[in-house]
């Protein structure tokens, strides 16, 4: 079921535009704000809140939908004004100048909270006093943050505005649909995490490191445009022959080149190799850092390395978006096919799989684009998946 945790009578009457039933509850939530938010973070937080108040009775099936609006007049929050007096201060400093109307939604469902905020640039005419009084005699000015309603008698002191109409009303519809989208989302690659889990319950790393995570940076770096089975098989000669940070630390170039040859891009790699060595003696005393910030100093290590330290090594959240990852999550559904950028399906997928589980699942995807989802015929009839799988749903038409 769809609950919108508001008192609005313009939330409730917006939010028909999803075209779903919906009940609505009011939720009363502490409005304070700590000091040093932004605006996006300000609204935000208060949305969180509300929809967490009315989450308290939910069941977990359901959605709730919590949303707050603030008018920001130079970094100053305006709320609902408080007397006719604070009407009038609030239209009088609007009057002729340009404010920013920000609209923070949540939506909470199963105890997991997406949430973001919308922006709307707004430009009031010059007012004059007569107008301003007049207006707050309406009483319209009185339940609504920065004293105005630009769906009624409102729209009359509005030039003009750049942004969404309805997130100025209380509730930006669109953003909304993306928050649940999300969660629909998230609700599906909870499904594929689970029956991973249970085809392939041992998750491991597929390069043979041992352990040492000096090793597997190595190894990660070897491994770009290279099969990891190649880079199993060099590294064997290659930690006989350089056992130690050190010993690859002072290698003769020409030769840890050499011995990279088999993994492609072998002087590229041999150099990284051996300057990563130093950086990690010179700068780290031997020990590898444990921060994404810290990893990607390495000369080779990119996003997709620094998270298989951070997953294999140090037990943290990471998304590995590999070749098989970017293919098969996409095909799943959880972005457009044609998405590539590794960086931004890291973004789009941190939110939807669930940290402690991260690192294993990005293991897991290998194995089974290996297994089954690979890239040039997917065996989308047998495949466990095929009930969570956009890609399987429209292959089955
Ligand atoms: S149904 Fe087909 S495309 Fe979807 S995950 Fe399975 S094998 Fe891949």
């Amino acid at each position: 079921m769809l609950i919108l945790a508001s008192k609005s009578p313009r939330r409730r009457e917006l939010i028909t535009a999803l075209g779903r039933p919906f009940v609505a509850t009011s939720a009363d939530a502490d409005e304070t704000l700590p000091a040093g938010l932004s605006p996006r973070e300000a609204v935000t937080l208060l949305a969180t809140r509300k929809a967490e108040a009315g989450a308290a009775t939910a069941a977990p099936d359901d959605l709730v939908v919590g949303a707050d609006t603030l008018v920001f007049y130079r970094g100053e929050a305006l709320g609902k004004p408080s007397d006719e007096k604070d009407a009038v201060r609030m239209l009088t400093l609007l009057s002729g100048t340009e404010h920013e109307v920000w609209t923070g939604v949540a939506v909470w469902h199963g105890g997991h909270i997406f949430a973001d905020a919308a922006l709307t640039t707004v430009r009031f005419r010059k007012l004059t006093e007569r107008e301003i009084l007049r207006y707050v005699k309406t009483g319209e000015p009185m339940d609504k943050a920065g004293a105005y309603g630009i769906q009624g008698k409102g729209g009359k002191l509005v030039e003009s505005y750049k942004g969404a109409f309805d997130n100025v009303i209380g509730l930006p519809v669109s953003l909304l649909a993306h928050l649940i989208e999300q969660h629909e989302k998230r609700d599906r690659m909870l499904s594929v995490v689970r029956i991973l889990k249970e085809v392939y319950p041992d998750a491991a790393c597929a390069l043979e490191f041992g352990g040492d995570p000096w090793r597997l940076l190595v190894m990660g770096r070897l491994s770009a445009q290279c099969t990891d089975a190649r880079v199993n098989e060099v590294c064997r000669d290659l930690f006989l022959r350089y056992p130690t940070p050190e010993a690859m630390a002072n290698a003769a170039l020409d030769e840890l080149c050499e011995a990279v040859r088999p993994c492609g891009l072998h002087r590229t790699k041999g150099e990284n190799l051996r300057d990563a060595a130093r950086l990690l003696l010179d700068r780290f005393g031997g020990t590898l850092p444990d921060t994404m910030e810290e990893l990607l100093l390495f000369p080779g290590v990119g996003r997709k390395i620094a998270n298989l330290l951070l997953g294999d090594v140090f037990g943290k959240p990471a998304i590995v978006t590999d070749t098989h990852f970017i293919r098969i999550c996409g095909r799943l559904g959880a972005y457009d096919e044609s998405e590539k950028n590794p960086e931004r399906i890291e973004r789009l997928m941190t939110p939807l799989i669930p940290p402690e589980e991260s690192s294993d699942f990005c293991h897991r995807i290998v194995q089974f684009g290996r297994d089954t989802c690979t890239a040039r015929a997917p065996k989308c009839a047998g495949c466990p998946l095929r009930s969570v799988c956009a890609h399987g749903a429209q292959s089955a038409q």
